[in-house]
């Protein structure tokens, strides 16, 4: 047997040389994909990418600090996948590279420490909610703005900026009761994945899908115990911490029997439309896993084919509709909120240049990658304010700051809602809400 000279990726789940074969080359892609348009290397576009997967998987390289660079740049986007015609399944492709990375490549010990930073915060909802306060009271008190007037974040490291800039405004917390009943006739009974970040952060986002839902006639159930879907973490290669919380996730809903389970992230909703794959493994949760994905939807996606039962009051305003990646490119739901949207009376619908290019939000990334990010958000700001819509609507809470922060950074007061936000306040005859 010939032994290869680079042994880059162990055994568990390498990225499959079926898959990476798949890609002929064509080169479509490169156009839709953010990297390659900010800085036209090969290297950093999805053939170039897969290239290197390849020279990896055939052992022609060993998994170098340069080849992990290229593959740390890329956002998971997924634009790719959409722009291919081949129909290359990039995600399990650099999904099963990260895993390959955390598991094999020694990271720096600042980028040790962001990881372990973010992967002991983010995804405890527990931790969050003792974080809480603390925020709200450096917002209140006038810390925030002094600290940001003063030029002191200038000072700290941008990966730890970027934390502060993106942090949204904490109002006064929103509790999601266990079951809301549905008003008049019930349609259906759903469950409600209340994520990690929104559920205490921004639990306005929450609190609006279930208004609606309710008063689309559907009971809804939202366990309060249900974790973190793992999201982050299985896009950034934490496969062992990640499929614990997947499969915590689905004992919780399994309790609960609900028709469908709706998400309102575009990242969690991706994620956990993923776990029949993620879990193909485990034999105690392989086919419960694929059974509790194939209940997934989006909440867009849901109210479109429910069919609207509610009378929606007008709301004069332009509407620019920013496509999350993992909604559009992973999920496959584009038309549906601009279903949505538009069905409500006064609403003047806006197309945003470039829509298939993501604002940089991506998960970890802006915070482990924040220049390019910046540099993705800056661009999407530019082109919102070009066609100076009232609120720029989206359905992920990551791209909600991003885009909130961009436009800040720029100077603009245009207000950023969730998709969902916009048809409550239609529903209820309230203003719509600011970020
Ligand atoms: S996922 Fe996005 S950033 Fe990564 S290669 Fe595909 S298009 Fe480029
Ligand atoms: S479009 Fe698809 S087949 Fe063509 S280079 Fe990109 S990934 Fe490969």
């Amino acid at each position: 047997m010939t032994k290869v000279p680079f042994q880059a990726f162990d055994q568990h789940h390498p990225p499959a040389p079926e898959l990476i074969n798949q890609c002929v080359h064509c080169g479509f892609c490169l156009p839709a994909c953010p990297t390659y348009v900010l800085w036209g290397n090969e290297m950093d576009s999805p053939r170039g990418r897969i290239y290197l997967m390849k020279m990896a998987s055939e052992g022609a390289t060993a998994m170098t600090d340069k080849w992990v660079r290229h593959m740390d740049t890329c956002l998971g986007c997924m634009s790719c996948m959409t722009a291919c015609p081949s129909g290359v399944d990039y995600a399990k492709l650099i999904e099963a590279t990260r895993a390959q990375i955390e598991r094999r490549h020694p990271r720096s010990t600042a980028e040790r420490f962001q990881r372990w930073m973010i992967f002991n915060t983010f995804p405890r909802v527990d931790r969050l909610r003792l974080l809480r306060p603390l925020f709200r009271a450096y917002q209140k008190s006038g810390l925030q703005a002094l600290v940001r007037a003063s030029g002191l974040l200038k000072l700290l490291p941008k990966q730890l900026s970027a934390m502060e800039e993106l942090m949204p405004k904490l109002g006064v917390s929103d509790r999601i009761a266990p079951v809301t009943p549905a008003q008049g006739q019930q349609r259906k009974r759903v469950g409600l994945l209340l994520g990690c970040v929104q559920r205490e952060f921004m639990p306005e986002i929450n609190a609006a899908t279930v208004r609606v839902l309710a008063a689309e006639g559907c009971e809804v159930i939202a366990p309060p115990d249900q974790p973190c879907c793992g999201a982050l973490m299985v896009h950034a290669g934490e496969e062992t911490p990640a499929l614990d919380l997947a499969r915590r996730v689905i004992d919780v809903f399994e309790q609960a029997q609900v028709d469908v389970i709706i998400t309102n992230a575009g990242g969690c909703g991706s994620n956990v439309r993923d776990y029949g794959y993620q879990l193909r493994d485990d034999p105690q949760y392989a086919e419960r896993a694929a059974v509790f994905s194939a209940k997934c939807k989006d909440i867009s996606e849901f109210l479109v084919e429910l069919g609207p039962r509610t009378e929606r009051k007008p709301l004069n305003m332009r509407v620019a509709y920013h496509d999350s990646c993992h909604l559009q490119h992973a999920q496959r739901v584009r038309t549906q909120p601009r279903v949505l949207l538009s069905a409500i009376p006064g609403v003047e619908m806006q197309d945003l240049p470039e829509a298939a290019l993501c604002c940089g939000s991506a998960g970890i990334y802006n915070l482990v990658q924040p220049e390019t990010a910046d540099a993705l958000a800056d661009r999407k700001a530019r082109h919102i304010t070009g066609v100076r819509p009232d609120v720029v609507a989206t359905g992920n809470i990551g791209c909600m700051l991003q885009i909130a922060a961009a436009l800040e950074r720029q100077g603009q007061k245009t207000r950023v809602a969730h998709t969902i936000q916009i048809v409550d306040a239609s529903i209820n005859g309230w203003p719509v809400p600011q970020k």
